[in-house]
């Protein structure tokens, strides 16, 4: 091959072995961590890939009071921590800050390559990538993205003491945030696009009885408007045909739903119309060795707990297939 500094001929890389593992699980949240547990502890040699710090969405979660065990709720970041340490303390391995780009069969392997071009085979792979919060699409938000727009209430919300917000959306997720933004700011409003919230009913009692929280209902955000490159107003479209409203802001934090992660194995697995990868009660995909958990999955719930859980499923089905390849050798 001729060298394109120099006019000499060099030979080409060799492509080396890639690593082998037993089980390749990608994504550090709690589908992950648990499935990493379980697959560690079995004596599987298991790598979990993650593209940031392991723990996953609910690191960006202020405080979690409906996962058993702790009866007076953790923060997500705790919990995070808590799950990450009891993976590697059973082997796990963790590879975090560079993404997986590709899932390519082998055989019945897997090779994957990560975003730095290092590769791995592996007998299995756990799915376990989440989902990310979905965006307006309104005019406005890209512009003031870190400049008053935000989608993470933990990381954000002190830089709004004493400002005014809007939370967008009516979940659990929204009014979850909503309340943990009244921690810092001085007024929140929620606006939701009907007259009715869908986030569970406790956390709507707090919500509701919350003084420093203000609904709209029935409107949308038209258009986040700004000045000297920060927020300073949302103009609100009503769902229900009456005027506009200019609501003055600092802050716009954005809650309107999330979508699965499933790009890495869109063209290996079947996808639900909405994105998600379909399982089986067990955590299998439609391809043989690849399992997956989580948010990314078409299960109903998507709450730490049936990510956990899910997790646990995988790897007892992925532990179990590789047993099964290594016994009909
Ligand atoms: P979600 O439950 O899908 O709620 C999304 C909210 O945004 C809905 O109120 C929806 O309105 C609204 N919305 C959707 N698209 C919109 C748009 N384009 N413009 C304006 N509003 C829009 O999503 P999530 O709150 O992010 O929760 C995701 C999953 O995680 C859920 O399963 C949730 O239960 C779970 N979660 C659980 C907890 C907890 O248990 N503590 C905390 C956070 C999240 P409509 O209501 O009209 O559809």
């Amino acid at each position: 091959m001729r060298s394109a500094s120099a006019n000499t001929w060099e030979e080409p890389p060799e492509m080396t072995e890639p690593e082998q593992i037993d089980i390749a699980i990608i994504g550090g949240g709690p589908a992950g961590l648990t499935a990493a547990l379980y697959a560690a502890r079995a004596r599987a040699r298991t790598v979990v890939f993650e593209s940031a710090m392991p723990g996953g969405q609910i690191v960006t979660t202020d405080w979690i009071e409906n996962y058993p065990g702790f009866p007076d709720g953790i923060t997500g970041a705790e919990i995070g921590d808590l799950m990450h340490r009891q993976a590697e303390r059973f082997g796990a391995e963790f590879r975090t800050f560079a993404s997986i780009e590709s899932i390519e069969p082998d055989g019945l392997d897997f090779i994957l390559t990560n975003s730095e071009g290092e590769r791995v085979r592996t007998l299995a792979v756990i799915l376990a990538t989440g989902a990310i919060p979905k965006k307006l699409g309104v005019p406005g938000e890209a512009e003031y993205t870190g400049r008053g727009v935000s989608w993470c209430a933990t990381c954000d919300g002190a830089f709004f003491r004493d400002k005014v917000v809007a939370v967008i959306g009516g979940g659990d997720a929204a009014v979850e945030e909503a309340l943990f933004l009244t921690k810092f700011a001085r007024t929140v409003y929620v606006v939701h696009r009907r007259d009715e919230l869908r986030a569970t009913k406790c956390i709507q009692e707090k919500c509701f009885a919350n003084d420093k929280i203000e609904m709209r209902w029935s409107r949308g955000v038209a258009e986040v408007i700004g000045e000297g490159g920060k927020v300073t107003a949302a103009r609100l479209a009503s769902t229900k045909g009456e005027p506009d409203e200019l609501l003055p802001l600092d802050g716009v934090f954005i809650f309107v739903g999330v979508e699965p992660k499933s790009d890495l194995v869109r063209d290996l697995c079947d996808l639900d119309a909405a994105g998600y990868v379909k399982i089986d009660h067990n955590g299998l995909t439609s391809y043989p060795g690849i399992y997956a958990a989580g948010d990314v999955t078409d299960s109903d719930l998507k709450q730490v707990i049936t990510a956990a859980a899910k997790g646990a499923s995988a790897a007892f089905e992925a532990l179990r297939y590789i047993d099964e390849r290594a016994c009909a050798i």
